[in-house]
């Protein structure tokens, strides 16, 4: 069996919500008890609705946002502490790639230093080698030789991302979550920076976490998928799993809303309530006030992720042939 990359076990983020100005603080539990694997050179999808959890996971992952317990190991080392010396030195093999280009570049300095930035910071190579894999890195992501001297701000959105892209896989990471990597980008963009995600990783034998509201890009670029509600996984299989044959009913109404290339949509649920509030979590299994199964004991027992079968493990009491609670 091969060994994961990164492991997360029983991790539990809360963070403090006043509610107005003098109002009473709430504790939040962003991310709650959760486990998970990431394999190397695999991609993990990351899906759920806003506030589902998934941006607070991906920067605990790469030890950014503190546990208030549970643990994260890399390369099966604990991940030290956020800013010590022991982790800058990790960073350099775990990068991150947020949503929106612009802010993650410096206006005032040009695509080139940025790229090279990764090199500089933690003094790898030679000056003619950081020279040669910059211009490889704007070659491999799409960007062209003269495009190294602009500044952000001369090139299109999908063109920064690019650059971005290129910026975090400079210093050759395992692993790179990519936070809403496309969704700022036009959709005619959005699939051409995917594909090129898709061909990079396999280049470079990369471990991705691809953290994402939307089913239709994940579908495309995750081998395995792990549904969030509220801070849990709820259901988690492989993509072909996930997307052919949903079981827990907030996956099967994410997927329902998914269309199907040449197919018209049929089927599709509409989920009825309003979207998850992790300040006020329902008792029970937290999805019960909007799901059109429950029963008195989703409403008073929350469902542990069990594994259902071989290929999948699912938090739901209706779902047939769960076992034992799994472990990362
Ligand atoms: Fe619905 Fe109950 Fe399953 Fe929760 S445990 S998803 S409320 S059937």
């Amino acid at each position: 069996m091969v060994a994961a990359l990164i492991k997360a076990e029983g991790l539990t983020r809360i963070y403090e919500m006043r509610r107005g100005l003098f109002g009473k603080v709430t504790p939040v539990r962003a991310v709650d008890d959760l486990s998970l694997k990431v394999l190397p050179g695999e991609t993990l999808g990351v899906v759920g609705e806003s506030g589902s959890g998934k941006s607070t996971l991906g920067r605990m992952l790469l030890g950014i946002d503190p546990a208030e317990s549970g643990t994260v190991t890399f390369e099966d080392k604990p991940m030290p502490a956020f800013g010590t010396a022991e982790w800058r030195a990790l960073r350099v093999r775990m990068q991150l790639v947020y949503q929106d280009p612009l802010a993650a570049l410096d206006r005032r300095l040009t695509i080139a230093t940025q790229i090279r930035e990764p090199l500089d910071i933690h003094n790898l190579l030679t000056k003619d080698e950081r020279d040669a894999r910059v211009q490889a890195l704007m070659a491999a992501v799409g960007l062209r030789p003269d495009q190294a001297d602009r500044y952000p701000h001369e090139l299109s959105g999908g063109q920064r991302q690019r650059a971005v892209i290129a910026r975090a896989l400079a210093s050759r990471p395992r692993l790179i979550v990519c936070d809403e990597p496309v969704s700022a980008l036009d959709v005619s963009i959005q699939a051409q920076v995917v594909n090129m995600l898709r061909d990079l990783q396999d280049e470079f034998q990369i471990a991705m976490v691809f953290i994402s509201h939307d089913l239709k890009v994940v579908r495309n670029i995750a081998d395995r998928v792990v549904v969030m509600y509220l801070g849990r996984i709820v259901e988690e299989a492989s993509s072909d799993v996930i997307f052919a044959s949903p079981r827990h009913p907030y996956t099967q109404a994410l997927v329902s809303s998914v269309p199907v290339p040449g197919q018209p949509l049929k089927g599709r649920m509409i989920l009825q309530g309003e979207p998850p509030n992790p300040a006020s979590r329902p008792s029970g299994c937290a999805f019960h006030p909007r799901c059109p199964l429950a029963t008195d004991i989703c409403r008073t027992t929350v469902p542990m992720l069990r594994t259902v079968g071989l290929q999948r493990a699912a938090a739901c009491h209706l779902v047939e042939g769960a076992n034992a609670p799994i472990a990362a």
